[in-house]
C-alpha cells in the first residue's frame, strides 16, 4: 500500500511547474521565441564573480576528503563561524557557530523549523499571498497552515485578520520579505507592529509564538531598499536563509536555519530542529557548497538585469491599465487580474503563449504572478501580448 497523501503530493504538479512544462512543450511546437514564459523563479543571471572561483579554488587547493567528505550535521564548525561572524558584523548580533545549521536550501530549513514546533494541534500562520509550497512544508509535517487574507493593495500585513487567527495552538507565523509573489518588503513599522502583537499574544497564550522568517530574497533589493533584520526586532525569530537566489545557485542546495541567541529555549529549539532535519533524511549540507558560501559572504548579485526587467514591465503594464504594487525586492510582480478572475485570465494568456501564474495557490485568486527573472528580449517581445489581453478584457 502507498501513503495516499504522499502520492497526492508527488502526483500533482504545482500550477507553476505545470505552466513551465507546458512552455517547454509549446516552444518545441511554435518556436522558443514565440513563447513568453514568466512562470518560474529560476535566477536568470550567472553566479556572481567569486562563486565559481571559490569552487575552483576549493577543488584545486584542498584535498578531496576535505572538500567532498561528510561534515558534522550542522555543517563544518569553522565555516559556520565565518557565516555568523559576517552576520554579527552586518547586524550587530552576537551569534556563534552553535546558532547556525546548514541545510540544503530554504525549503528543508522551513520544514525543519515547522517540524520542530509541531506539537499536537500546532498551527502555523501565514499572510496571503504566500509561497504555495508552505502548504507542503506544514500540513504533512504536523502543523495546520492558517491563512490570513491579503492586505490589498499594498500587501503588507492584515493585522485585524491576523490577530483573530492567533490562539493557544499558534506556534509560529511565517514571514517572507522580500516577498514571493509580490516583491514587497515589509516595512520596519509593519514588523514592529507584528512584534508587538506577537509579544502580547505570546504572553496571553503562555508560550512563545515564533516568527519563521523565510529569507531567500534578503539580498535581492532595488534602489538600496532596506530589509529589516527581524531577529533585531523580535527575539523569538528563526531565520531560514537560502543562497539559491542571491548567488544564482538554486541547484546546488545550500542555505541555513538560524536560531538566534535571543530565542526562548534556544538550545532545545536548535536541537529539535537538528532532530527534525535528521528525521527527513538530512545528513549534512553539501560540503563543497558550505565552503563556497562561507567564502562568498561579500559577494552580491548584480541586480541590474532584474531591475531592467522590473522597470520595463512595471512601467509598460501600468501604462496599459494593469494594477500592480511596485516590487522593491525579489524578482516577481503581482498584478491584479483584469476582469477579476486570475485563472480565466491566465488561460486566455496561455492561449497566446504568455505564461503567467494565477494567484489561487498563493491565496489570491484575483491576482497573477509574473516572474521577472527572464531575458529582457522576451520582456520586449511579450509586451504587445500583455497590451492585447487587457484591451480585449476591457472590451468584453
Ligand atoms: N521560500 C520561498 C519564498 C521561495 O520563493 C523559495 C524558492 O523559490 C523557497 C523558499 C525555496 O528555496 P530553496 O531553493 O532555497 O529551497
Amino acid at each position: 500500500m502507498i501513503n495516499e497523501s504522499m502520492w497526492e503530493m508527488g502526483h500533482t504538479r504545482s500550477c507553476i511547474r505545470e505552466l513551465f512544462e507546458y512552455g517547454k512543450q509549446q516552444a518545441a511546437i511554435v518556436g522558443k521565441e514565440n513563447v513568453y514564459d514568466f512562470s518560474i523563479g529560476n535566477p536568470s543571471i550567472p553566479a556572481p564573480e567569486g562563486v565559481n572561483e571559490a569552487i575552483i579554488n576549493a577543488v584545486q587547493k584542498l584535498d578531496s576528503i576535505t572538500v567532498h567528505g561528510y561534515t558534522s550535521s550542522s555543517g563544518n564548525a569553522s565555516l559556520r563561524e565565518m557565516v555568523t561572524d559576517d552576520l554579527n558584523r552586518r547586524y550587530g548580533t552576537h551569534l556563534t557557530s552553535f546558532n547556525i545549521f546548514f541545510t540544503c536550501g530554504a525549503a528543508p530549513a522551513v520544514v525543519s523549523a515547522v517540524r520542530a514546533l509541531a506539537v499536537p494541534g500546532a498551527e502555523v500562520i501565514v499572510q496571503a499571498p504566500f509561497f504555495p509550497e508552505y502548504r507542503v512544508y506544514t500540513e504533512p509535517n504536523g502543523a495546520k497552515l492558517v491563512i490570513v487574507p491579503p492586505d490589498r493593495p499594498n500587501f503588507q500585513i492584515n493585522f485585524p485578520e491576523l490577530e483573530k487567527r492567533i490562539g493557544v495552538n499558534t506556534q509560529a507565523v511565517i514571514v517572507n520579505s522580500p516577498n514571493n509573489p509580490t516583491g514587497v518588503i515589509y516595512s520596519l513599522e509593519t514588523l514592529e507592529k507584528l512584534a508587538d502583537l506577537l509579544r502580547r499574544k505570546s504572553a496571553e497564550v503562555g508560550h512563545p509564538i515564533y516568527i519563521i522568517s523565510d529569507e531567500p530574497y534578503r539580498e535581492l533589493v532595488y534602489d538600496h531598499a532596506f530589509v529589516p533584520f527581524i531577529p533585531s526586532i523580535y527575539p523569538d525569530t528563526i531565520v531560514c536563509y537560502s543562497f539559491s537566489k542571491a548567488l544564482s545557485v538554486p541547484g546546488e542546495r545550500i542555505g541555513y536555519v538560524l536560531v538566534t541567541d535571543t530565542c526562548t529555549d534556544e538550545i532545545p529549539l536548535m536541537e529539535a530542529i537538528m532532530g527534525a532535519a535528521r528525521s527527513i533524511g538530512h545528513v549534512c549540507a553539501p560540503s563543497l557548497q558550505q565552503r563556497v558560501v562561507a567564502l562568498c559572504a561579500h559577494v552580491w548579485p548584480d541586480m541590474e538585469v532584474y531591475n531592467k526587467n522590473r522597470l520595463r514591465l512595471y512601467n509598460a503594464l501600468t501604462s496599459y491599465g494593469y494594477e500592480c504594487v511596485k516590487p522593491r525586492g525579489a524578482f516577481y510582480m503581482f498584478v491584479k487580474a483584469p476582469g477579476g478572475n486570475a485563472k480565466a485570465f491566465s488561460d486566455k494568456a496561455k492561449a497566446k503563449n504568455l505564461l503567467i501564474v494565477p494567484g489561487d495557490d498563493f491565496g489570491c485568486p484575483d491576482y497573477l504572478r509574473i516572474s521577472t527573472c527572464v531575458s529582457y528580449d522576451m520582456v520586449e517581445r511579450s509586451l504587445p501580448v500583455f497590451k492585447e489581453l487587457i484591451e480585449e478584457e476591457m472590451k468584453a
